[in-house]
């Protein structure tokens, strides 16, 4: 994946990160927030508490780019929430950078939000209409709202009571941290779609979306946080509460395709090992004669090595990907358009010159990454190009967190597997099907997310927003 265009038209689910328990809690904080960088690279924020004041640091960019040891050291506290942000909801503005910090009437409440609620707009137009004011365009600030206004109010004296109570009005993906003076607080949505584990270092009981971070601090994975569940840490140790009725499990099933990192568990899975499972699978249901297997970097590699090991052909480095282009690459213009530079990527004309490619990447989106990746095979002299897709055609817009293009934009959308393979000039295209997927992956197909695959959405999605996604279906 091309970083520019990823810029331009995505936001990735975000990662959030919480400790409680521990004196050096901002550092460590800062080191699981560049564990998990690769879920947004936006804004970073911390949030810490300090004898019962909160206080917090955010700012636009990457994680190391906000922090210092200098600024960290003001953030003292033995409890901390962090959040990196990739924008799905509100604009790129500092303002709604994570973690978001209110103050109430019983205190001062931090949250950290990955996801995406599908009744914001509603619910923001419901809360504006009795006097509320907003900060942010986040749909985060929905449910500090909703808990600062429940805090207070009769039969919730306690904000525990009061943050489970405002996550009974809100519906969506969301994986969440929340820390008040003297808590931390992590939830989960009935579907348990976007990920959150509990780890432990030490007396410490750590947050994070993606187990990576734990190893990142020297923490251990002790569990996921369970589909409507919401953790609660205070002095007296963690306890278990419930937020919503058990729904349907439904964890995304993109996270094990693209979004999280390889080191990381999810639901008992290794990410790694499960991508490449899916390039196993690929190659007994989509065989081909080809010379040698190659995968697109970073994204399809692990799945290359996976088909290549199932259909014994030669696994071989045929992309190279240049690792330092970052944000303050100059961007070519139309007239040096970035493919003919050949600056993000190349082909090692040595290894390709001649040959039948199979070529492996995770996903196709718009179709506009593999065209260019054949076209630079095909200029390093690849005789074939054969697309092997490890997910299944991407066909739905993902209202969970996940701000992928616009349906119109979707390449698998009204197009043929035909039409496809002549838009991105391949000899041939193939994708697994959702069943083949969760197969691979090891996990029921009934316990994931495929809505961006079947259209299936487990929870109802605001008409509004579902718009754009029915005029092109
Ligand atoms: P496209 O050019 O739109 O077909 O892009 C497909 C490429 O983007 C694949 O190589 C994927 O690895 C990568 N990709 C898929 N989903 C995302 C996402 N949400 N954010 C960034 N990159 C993605």
């Amino acid at each position: 994946m091309l970083e520019s265009d990823h810029d331009a038209r995505w936001g990735e689910g975000c990662g959030v990160f919480g400790i409680f328990g521990h004196p050096d809690a901002a550092r460590l904080t800062y080191y699981g927030l560049f564990a998990l960088q690769h879920r947004g690279q936006e804004s970073a924020g911390i949030a810490t508490s300090d004898r019962g004041e909160i206080r917090h640091l955010k700012g636009m960019g990457l994680v190391a780019d906000v922090f210092t040891p200098d600024n960290l050291s003001r953030l003292p506290g033995n409890i901390a929430i962090g959040h990196v942000r990739y924008s799905t909801t509100g604009r790129s503005l500092i303002e709604n950078a994570q973690p978001l910090v209110v103050r109430y009437r019983g205190g001062m409440l931090a949250v950290a939000h990955n996801g995406n609620l599908t009744n914001a707009l509603q619910m923001r137009q419901e809360l504006a209409a009795r006097g509320a004011v907003f900060q942010t365009t986040t749909d985060t600030e929905m449910v500090a709202h909703l808990a600062a206004r429940y805090a207070g109010a009769d039969g919730h004296k306690d904000v525990v009571a009061a943050i489970r109570r405002a996550f009974q009005d809100v519906q969506g993906a969301y994986a969440m941290v929340l820390m008040t003076e003297d808590r931390l607080i992590g939830v989960r949505d009935p579907h348990g779609i976007r990920p959150l584990s509990l780890g432990r270092l030490g007396d410490a009981w750590v947050l994070a979306s993606e187990s990576c971070a734990f190893d990142a601090i020297g923490a251990e994975m002790v569990r996921d946080v369970a589909p409507g569940e919401m953790v609660v840490v205070d002095r007296a140790g963690l306890h278990s509460l419930a937020v919503a009725p058990a729904a349907r499990p439904a964890l995304c099933l993109f996270e094990f395709v693209y979004l999280a990192r390889p080191d990381s568990n999810l639901a008992g899975v290794n990410v790694h090992m499960a991508r490449k499972a899916l390039g196993r699978r690929l190659a007994r249901d989509w065989p081909v004669e080809a010379d040698l297997v190659a995968g697109v970097p970073d994204s399809g590699i692990a799945a290359a090595a996976g088909y290549a090991e199932e259909a014994g052909i030669p696994y071989e480095v045929a992309l190279v990907k240049n690792r330092y282009i970052g944000r303050t690459f100059i961007q070519p213009t139309e007239s040096d358009r970035l493919e003919a530079l050949h600056v993000k990527l190349n082909a090692l004309r040595k290894v390709v010159d001649g040959k039948r490619v199979v070529l492996v990447d995770d996903s196709i989106v718009r179709g506009v990454t593999s065209r260019h990746t054949v076209r630079l095979l095909r200029a390093a002299g690849a005789q074939e190009v054969h697309l092997r897709i490890s997910s299944a055609p991407y066909r739905w817009p993902c209202f969970y967190g996940i701000d992928t293009s616009r349906a119109s934009e979707l390449v698998a959308v009204g197009h043929s597997i035909r039409e496809i393979e002549q838009m991105v000039e391949a000899d041939s295209v193939r994708y697994l099907s959702v069943e083949a997927m969760a197969e691979a992956v090891g996990l029921p197909l009934s316990s994931l997310c495929h809505a961006c695959f079947s259209g299936e959405y487990p929870v109802p999605v605001d008409p509004a927003q579902a718009k754009e996604v029915f005029e092109y279906h």
